[in-house]
């Protein structure tokens, strides 16, 4: 006789994965790819996630670590995290093309760096050491001109110019209830630190923190289709952690879902980092349908309407 499933909801979080600069990023691999053929090199994993970059480099892309790693005589794209001023700088003095898929939220934050440099301010930038956006920002600005701070305690330690002349910018990925705590720090230390309104996080970011929490508290399980290197899934997981989740965990894809620690749940919820495609979401669903009778739920937090353009030179003649 068939023994039948057991019943389980799948509360799945709106929005999740793909985000605006994702896209933008991944449509720009493809047209560089389109328009001078393939190879087209890519500095760094266009956005942080296996199944992306194995879909371009199917396609023709070639991911490298460093631009030196380039021929001279082939296209790269840059990551959408962002590079360090001296990457475009080294590529025009080598005569590379080159298209940069920086997310314009990224941009945006380069430019309140060099902004408050100018004005004689010092930088503290709030972020994950090495993460590939955090050396991008700092490499706006010469050398030790802007100084990373990771936790609350390091901004007992960090040791600045003058504490009258200072700003503060944050990476776009990050918890934004820890760097609520990190600002506040920052400003009961350097009244007289200047930053932006809120912080830098993106709206990405924060709409997919927000969906996370509202199911944390009621799912017996909560999984998050992401990378390990994407921080802005991390950081869902987390959410979903101290939003009351007795077990929460980033899964790359169906494949990596530990069935035995899921053992007699009721409710699982669901969401994906902002490079996460929705395919892989749909797979982790159907590998829930194997073993339950499985009823989705929506909870939506927030609507998304954001589309950002590509660079004009990848644009096709209308
Ligand atoms: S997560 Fe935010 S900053 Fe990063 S690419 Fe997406 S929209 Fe841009």
């Amino acid at each position: 006789m068939l023994q039948s499933k057991p019943p389980l909801t799948i509360y799945l979080a709106a929005p999740r994965g793909f985000c605006a600069g994702v896209d933008r990023a991944i449509k720009i691999v493809e047209m560089a790819i389109e328009k001078w053929g393939a190879p087209v090199f890519v500095r760094h994993e266009i956005v942080h996630n296996k199944f992306v970059v194995d879909d371009l480099r199917a396609k023709g892309a070639v991911f490298v670590e460093e631009l030196e790693d380039c021929p001279d005589d082939r296209p790269v794209i840059f990551s959408a995290h962002g590079v360090p001023k001296a990457v475009p700088a080294e590529a025009a003095r080598r005569e590379m093309v080159y298209v940069d898929a920086t997310c314009p939220l990224v941009s945006k934050v380069h430019i309140e760096a060099e902004r408050h440099a100018a004005a004689g301010l010092q930088i503290i930038m709030i972020g994950h050491t090495g993460h590939p956006e955090t050396v991008g920002t700092m490499g706006q600005l010469p050398d030790g001109e802007v100084l990373l701070v990771e936790t609350e305690d390091d901004v007992a330690q960090v040791a600045v110019r003058d504490p009258n002349k200072l700003a503060f910018v944050t990476q776009t990925t990050l918890s934004v209830d820890d760097t609520a705590g990190i600002v506040s720090a920052l400003q009961a230390r350097f009244p007289a630190i200047v930053g932006p309104h809120k912080e830098d996080i993106c709206y990405a970011t924060t709409n997919r923190q927000a969906a996370v929490k509202a199911i944390a508290g009621k799912v017996d399980a909560l999984l998050v289709v992401g990378a390990p290197n994407s921080s802005n899934s991390r950081r869902l997981v987390e959410v979903a952690a101290k939003g009351g989740c007795a077990y929460s965990q980033l899964v790359g894809r169906a494949t990596e879902i530990d069935w035995r620690a899921l053992e007699g749940i009721k409710s699982v919820g669901l969401s994906a980092g902002a490079s996460a495609p929705e395919v892989l979401v749909e797979e982790v669903i159907a590998a829930f349908a194997e073993r339950y009778t499985v009823t989705t739920e929506l909870v939506e937090t927030a609507q998304e309407n954001v589309e950002f353009k590509v660079p004009r030179v990848l644009r096709m003649p209308a």
